[in-house]
């Protein structure tokens, strides 16, 4: 049986996003503009103690009690608004208690296995570098798949003076200060050991505690580790691993999203929904950039074919907290089997870099630069900044199969934060899509149409019993996209035309008719 997600639109925000902290958000959703627009919301891990990557750095996962109350989750519960919450579950802190356990005690530490020591693991398989560290041997570096330039290892030294060396697929900074090293790190967790197993199980015992409804697997691709693969989605450890955590996601009554960020044509999107996983839709965003640019739906109509044909269950978004994917849209010409060829790829990064976005790219080893990864720049941005084309993206977000996830920035059509983006520094790029709101910018936000239209239409897809029914994808020219959702004698189409970048919705339920247009 598929893993059903709830069929509701998804807010998704840091705990202070909005209005300071939690409460201001609870503030928001509970005004009248805001009523029956949201069943989730996917709150970002600095709803736990964390120290780096604005929340993906755990320390533990208590609530973070500068930012959230439990009344606040109490608040939620009330408005009918179900959760989605983070398991980090590649790395933690340096800061978490396991770490310092073992930065305190060494070898002796009840933690010791608890994190992956690079020159145990690759222990007769490399050479042993002057500065202590092992460097793989060329058929073991050639396969690793990284995330930044270099080694994925931080130093720390041991009470016995010894310096040992960490796998840290992320990031990582040393500062060292009149002799004295302080660390900040996301720290792979090993788990080939049990107490890793049990730390996982006792966190998912805690975020059931807390209200949890689905379970985001952050970079869970990364978890497995084996000499001699590509320590990115190893087979069949990687499954042995989801699977692993299904067992006790069920024991716990939370559904799981694994989150990966793969090129399509490697079909691992199919692969985990196979095996009866809900997935995320990274397609969408630059999907939905490319039509509404070029006027021509063929490459969306090509994914929503996908998706019902093989009965795919997806999270989809325009904007997130990271950037708007790329690299997920590669694999090869259309003709071959891909969603779009690298042409059209290549086409919307430039745009997007023209209206002012920032690439991510990744890197192998020595530093050379393998693909494009993200391209960070709000949606509305991306877009080109026109209220117009943000109604329309909407618009097809929402009549797209799968939830809806609404980045509570697009949600306000924020534009590109360049200054913050600038303050980031080389790994600040997102920055640029994370501007908090403050409680004026909410009250000024609500009078602004683009705003209160995004929001009619979502109450709309969040309450109407058509998008629990079956989707038809109706005949057009090329630059229409018309879609309808019909359950019973409900339903519901979007009729667009995405030259004039105009479009219709129309709601039919009870003999009543509504339409909807806007502009
Ligand atoms: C998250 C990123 C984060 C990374 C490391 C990702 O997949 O979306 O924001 O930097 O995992 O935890």
């Amino acid at each position: 049986m598929k893993h059903d997600l709830p069929n509701g639109v998804m807010l998704n925000a840091y705990p202070d996003s909005l209005d300071g902290d939690l409460a201001g958000t609870v503030r928001m959703l509970q005004r009248a503009e805001l009523a029956d627009v949201f069943s989730l919301f996917y709150i970002l891990p600095t709803v736990f103690n964390s120290d780096l990557d604005r929340g993906f750095s755990v320390i533990d996962y208590d609530l973070n009690a500068e930012l959230v109350a439990p009344s606040d989750l109490e608040a939620l519960e009330q408005l009918g608004v179900l959760l989605k919450f983070d398991l980090v579950l590649n790395h933690l802190s340096v800061g978490s208690p396991q770490f310092q356990d073992m930065l305190a005690n060494g070898d002796q530490s009840e933690f010791a296995d608890f994190f992956i020591d690079w020159n145990q693991f690759w222990e007769g398989e490399g050479e042993l570098h002057e500065d202590g560290y092992v460097v793989p041997s060329p058929e073991h570096l050639d396969q690793l798949f990284m995330r930044k330039p270099g080694l994925p290892i931080l130093a720390v030294r041991f009470p016995d003076g010894s310096d040992r060396f960490y796998w840290n697929t992320f990031y990582q900074q040393v500062d060292i200060v009149d002799g004295e090293r302080t660390y900040l790190g996301q720290m792979d967790l090993n788990a080939q050991s049990e107490k890793v197993w049990d730390f996982y199980r006792e966190t998912l015992q805690n975020l059931a505690g807390f209200g949890a409804t689905v379970l985001r697997l952050d970079a869970f691709a990364y978890l497995h580790k084996e000499v001699g693969q590509s320590n990115f989605f190893n087979t069949p450890g990687t499954w042995d691993y989801l699977n692993r955590l299904r067992s006790i996601a069920e024991e716990c009554g939370l559904i799981l999203l694994p989150e990966i960020h793969s090129e399509y044509g490697t079909g691992l999107h199919e692969e985990l929904s196979d095996q009866d996983y809900p997935i995320y839709d990274f397609f969408l965003p630059g999907l939905v950039i490319d039509a509404i640019d070029t006027g021509k739906s063929a490459a969306l109509l090509r994914w929503i074919g996908e998706i019902v044909e093989r009965d795919l269950k997806t999270v989809n978004m325009l904007g997130c907290h990271d950037g708007i994917p790329v690299i997920d849209l590669k694999g090869g010409d259309v003709a071959g089997g891909g969603l779009v060829d690298d042409a059209t790829i290549e086409a919307v990064i430039e745009r997007l870099l023209e209206r002012g976005g920032r690439v991510k790219n990744l890197y192998g080893p020595d530093g050379t630069k393998i693909s494009y990864y993200q391209v960070n720049a709000t949606f509305f941005s991306a877009l080109g900044e026109s209220e117009s084309r943000l109604r329309l993206a909407r618009a097809i977000q929402l009549f797209m199969p799968g939830t809806p996830q609404v980045w509570y920035l697009d949600l306000f059509a924020g534009a590109n934060d360049i200054e913050a983006a600038d303050r980031g520094g080389s790994g600040g790029h997102k920055e640029i899509n994370r501007t908090n709101l403050t409680a004026a910018d909410i009250e000024a936000g609500l009078k602004r149409s683009v705003v209160l239209d995004q929001l009619e239409m979502m109450r709309l897809r969040n309450t109407s019993p058509a998008f629990s029914g079956e989707l038809t994808v109706l005949d057009t020219e090329p630059h229409r996209l018309s879609l309808r959702w019909v359950s019973g004698e409900t339903h519901a189409t979007l009729e667009a035309d995405l030259e004039a970048e105009t479009f219709a919705i129309t709601h039919v339920e009870a003999g009543d008719t509504t339409v909807l247009t806007y502009g």
